[in-house]
């Protein structure tokens, strides 16, 4: 860690029950990012401390503590995830975090990658909620109001891939074609989709879990089991039987029709199932039919920036990578890094994880300062260039002019 502020925070502590201990006073780790990683986070700071004590006065405030990753590591330690961060973000278990960059091609793993994999950071949550103002391609983007968990830990993100020709792909292709009755090409580069009962029942559990904490009408479970049976087939059954385990809350849609008329009953919470193509035209066509998605990595990834873009684009989309034990918000864009130290782009997407890690530690109340706070300002014409050049009539700001004005709008 860089900066010694945390005398007198205190820890987030983990309760017996699984669930979070926030003091007051918490100390929140902070990784400022690559690129213009720095630019967003030094206007979403000023944002969320001004959010909270608008909220609570004295009362409560957030001691931000750096650890370090990226580029920024690498200069000061040679290292681009140093172990103290490691470290840290096990010790003190909530951190929000600007986006890093990762080469493409050889060089490094990606370390939003590791970052997820080595702390079991099992859930990717993306909330995609529609802000007054927003220009949008939808006709009716207020319609949308969902949130996706995306497996975080397995499916093709797994790594495992060998290139074609090498002498491990074709190792594998002889034993495929040999013992497994396979009738591969010899040239075929070969990739592994691990997907695990264990990993894909906790992230569904924990999607129905939000939806009937949140009294939200359904969880879709989004696959391709009509193509991979045995792994996306197997997510869908894996979901129906853990709803089974939660008694009273959860009903399958079938059951709507069979018991209840087609109306869902106060309370319970629909399981719907969707092929992931077959879900890409419902969020367009019928998106207020959708709450919660659940679904593995890659479907995860792709659905997360289309319904991004149709609520107005990455620059506004936060997210967060939780597991049982650590809890990391993050800008969902890159690190954009032809705009970096320019102070030029728009810092919502951080300032919106900021508001959901409020909500993680049960502070909604200056979590709902910020959701309250955005849509006046753009409404007053304050936007940062890739919103003010779609809003006519907007003034153009920078990064921290926009952060001010949320301030000054709540
Ligand atoms: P990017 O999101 O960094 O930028 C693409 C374009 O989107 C930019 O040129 C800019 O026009 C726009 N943009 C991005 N963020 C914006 C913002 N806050 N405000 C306004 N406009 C914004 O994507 P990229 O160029 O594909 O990736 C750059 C680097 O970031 C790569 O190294 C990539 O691996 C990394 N990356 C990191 C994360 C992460 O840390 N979670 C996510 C995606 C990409």
């Amino acid at each position: 860690m860089t900066q010694h502020e945390h005398g007198q925070g205190e820890i987030v502590a983990a309760t017996p029950a699984g669930g979070l201990a926030v003091p007051d006073r918490p100390i929140i780790l902070y990784i400022e990012g690559d690129g213009t990683g720095a630019d967003i986070w030094q206007a979403t700071r000023p944002v969320l401390d001004a959010a909270v004590a608008k909220a609570y006065g004295e009362g409560r405030r957030i001691f931000w503590q750096e650890v370090l990753a990226g580029e920024k590591a690498f200069k000061l330690s040679r290292s681009y995830l140093p172990v103290e961060t490691l470290t840290a973000l096990r010790e003190y278990r909530v951190a929000l975090k600007g986006p890093l960059t990762t080469p493409i091609g050889g060089g490094f793993r990606s370390l939003n990658v590791t970052l997820r994999q080595v702390l079991d950071l099992y859930a990717c949550i993306r909330p995609v909620r529609y802000y007054t103002g927003v220009p949008s391609p939808m006709k009716e983007p207020e319609k949308i109001d969902m949130v996706i968990f995306r497996e975080n830990t397995e499916d093709v993100y797994a790594g495992i891939e060998w290139a074609a020709n090498t002498p491990e792909a074709q190792r594998l292709i002889h034993f495929l074609n040999h013992e497994l009755g396979c009738t591969l090409e010899m040239s075929a580069a070969l990739g592994i989709k691990p997907m695990t009962e264990r990993c894909s029942k906790r992230l569904i559990r924990m999607a129905l879990k939000h939806a009937m904490k949140h009294r939200l009408a359904s969880v879709t479970l989004m696959h391709k089991g009509n193509i991979m049976k045995y792994t996306e087939g197997a997510f869908q059954t894996w979901g129906y039987e853990v709803a089974a385990e939660l008694p009273g809350g959860v009903i399958p849609e079938a059951e709507v029709f069979t018991v209840y008329q087609g109306k869902r009953p106060a309370g319970k919470v629909v399981l719907k199932d969707r092929l992931a193509d077959n879900l890409f035209q419902q969020v367009l066509l019928r998106p207020e039919e959708y709450q919660v998605i659940a679904t593995p990595n890659l479907n995860g990834d792709y659905i997360s920036d289309a319904l991004a873009a149709q609520v107005g684009g990455l620059g506004m989309a936060p997210g967060a990578n939780i597991g049982d034990n650590c809890a990391i918000f993050e800008a969902t864009h890159g690190s954009a890094p032809k705009y970096a130290g320019q102070d030029k782009v728009n810092p919502s997407s951080l300032i919106l994880s900021g508001a959901m890690l409020l909500e993680y530690l049960g502070w909604d109340e200056a979590a709902q300062l910020i959701h309250q706070s955005l849509p006046r300002t753009l409404k007053d014409g304050i936007a940062t260039y890739d919103l003010a050049r779609l809003l006519p009539g907007s003034r153009e700001v920078a990064c921290s002019e926009f952060g001010q004005a949320l301030i000054d709008h709540m």
